[in-house]
């Protein structure tokens, strides 16, 4: 990376001289009806550049990037891992991409199928009953999923009504209800930071719960939040601290004998495809993340595919449409009386749906498991050759991930999380998540995933070992690292307080 920024560190206007062109466009009569006054006298400054200059310049700049192609990415909750190219391929074909959003079913069939199918051997693989592959991120399918169980509490609510038999004086009949008026949601301290943000944008209070010591809920504080008003449990499973909630059973029997429902956010099913089926554990709604656990490349806030999966209980309140198999062929149903109704103008984003799809079909059950033992195992390798310098929170095994923070040796000498992150971009990996979860005090949270090799990470054991002896014996460099990077250290709140957005 060093050299293409030693030889040309210029921005395009820089590079740009009058009269280069890439391409020329017809010169253009001034369009009839611009108002006097809004039609521009001067020309527009752009940089002006020959098609060549463009692609040097782009393509230097695509260097400048980490990605998992590139680059070890262990940004913990996000699933990094390699998307194989397969799936790029089964994405493109001809008869998906030109295929309209509007097209008729009987010309859509290949797709519907896809979609339905797909659904199917989700619920299989999660022991639910029916979902639906409309939501277009895990959050998205998070609120999805609320507005359902808000639903169903709505219905409930009304088969509570009873007319009364006598007219009032207006002679209308008075309806006398005994409606529970369930508004609030139990958010655990260890759940994924969109679960509360979820709960309130649906119209709920969130009611947060802190984790006992190990990392899972307390069972006593649980109980003594659980009342009448509580509609949701939301639970993060693995949860952000990487661990598994090996009460969830009993917390759901908790839920069931007080009338609320469990959902359980999967977005991180990677650790527990094969292993375990939250429908059995009594969770009653739940979303997947395609683009973590079936790969499907993102990042960057896109793009994703988020589905959500429930119980027979709150399949009528499912998203609009619906995809119906009928002898031998799909069909779109948007005559669902109960439904929520649409939470997406279209279909979802198909094209992430079939990356995913590639990917689930190319591996048998037995396979599926392995994604999930080997997510389990490669981050308990990290962790237990980190441990002594980066000690975990938890000393028990970890799910997919595992959270770490820096010794006493380097928090005594001013060494934070933000120089570790920042000193392993000059190691070339991208940094960890870091302050999150945010119970943890400097956090660095890594989650290696199933696909990347024991050479792999051990080279990223041991730039974390350099980088902690570094920083005892010259903590001001580690401070001020990265010192390879295009721009080195930033100040960050500055930048996003006073941002300098123009050149
Ligand atoms: C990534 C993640 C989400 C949010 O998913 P998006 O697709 O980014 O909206 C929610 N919960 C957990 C546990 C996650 O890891």
């Amino acid at each position: 990376m060093n050299d293409i920024i030693k030889f040309d560190n210029k921005l395009s206007i820089e590079k740009s001289g009058e009269g280069k062109r890439g391409f020329s466009f017809k010169k253009a009569a001034p369009k009839a009806g611009i108002p006097q006054g809004a039609a521009r006298t001067t020309r527009p400054r752009l940089p002006e550049l020959s098609e060549f200059d463009v692609v040097r310049h782009f393509t230097r700049l695509s260097k400048f990037n980490f990605s998992v192609d590139t680059h070890f990415y262990p940004l913990g909750s996000c699933t990094m891992k390699y998307n194989p190219k397969i799936n790029e391929e089964v994405s493109s074909f001809d008869g998906f991409t030109h295929t309209h959003p509007l097209a008729m079913d009987a010309c859509a069939q290949g797709t519907l199928e896809i979609i339905w199918d797909m659904e199917k051997r989700l619920c299989e693989l999660c022991g639910m009953d029916a979902g639906t592959l409309w939501p277009v991120a895990g959050a998205h399918g998070e609120y999805t999923g609320i507005l359902l169980a808000k639903k169903h509490f709505e219905e409930l609510n009304r088969s509570r009504d009873v007319p009364s038999p006598v007219k009032n004086e207006e002679g209308t009949v008075p309806i006398h209800s005994d409606r529970v008026n369930r508004d609030e949601i139990i958010v655990p301290d260890s759940a994924h930071g969109t679960n509360p943000a979820t709960a309130s944008m649906a119209g709920f209070k969130t009611i947060n719960i802190n984790s006992a010591p190990d990392g899972r809920i307390d069972l006593e504080v649980l109980k003594a939040r659980i009342t009448p008003k509580t509609a949701v449990i939301m639970l993060t499973v693995p949860n952000t601290l990487g661990i598994f909630e090996s009460n969830i059973a009993k917390i759901c029997e908790m839920a069931h004998a007080n009338g609320s429902l469990v959902y359980m956010d999967g977005a991180n099913f990677n650790a527990l495809i094969g292993l375990v089926k939250p429908g059995e554990l009594g969770v009653d709604i739940m979303h997947l993340n395609m683009h973590k656990t079936f790969s499907t490349p993102h990042g960057g806030g896109g793009p994703g595919a988020g589905g959500i999966m429930v119980k027979k209980a709150l399949i009528p309140y499912l998203p609009a449409p619906r995809i119906e198999k009928k002898g031998g062929s799909f069909s779109v149903n948007e005559d669902l009386p109960l439904s929520i109704g649409r939470i997406k103008a279209w279909f979802t984003n198909t094209q992430v749906l079939l990356r995913a799809y590639a990917y689930l079909l190319m591996h048998g059950p037995k396979q599926l498991r392995e994604i999930a033992e080997n997510s389990i195992i490669n981050a308990n390798y990290i962790k237990s050759g980190l441990q002594d310098l980066f000690p975990p929170y938890s000393r028990e095994y970890c799910m997919h991930e595992c959270v770490l923070a820096p010794s006493k040796e380097l928090t005594d000498k001013g060494i934070r999380t933000l120089d570790v992150a920042k000193r392993l971009l000059d190691y070339g990996y991208h940094a960890p998540t870091i302050y999150f979860p945010i119970i943890v005090h400097e956090a660095i949270m890594i989650e290696p995933t199933e696909t990347e090799s024991k050479e792999t990470m051990d080279a990223f054991i041991a730039a974390m070992t350099k980088i902690h002896s570094e920083a005892q014996k010259d903590p001001e460099f580690v401070k001020k690292a990265p010192h390879t990077m295009p721009v080195k250290r930033l100040d960050e709140v500055e930048a996003a307080r006073k941002p300098n957005i123009r050149w």
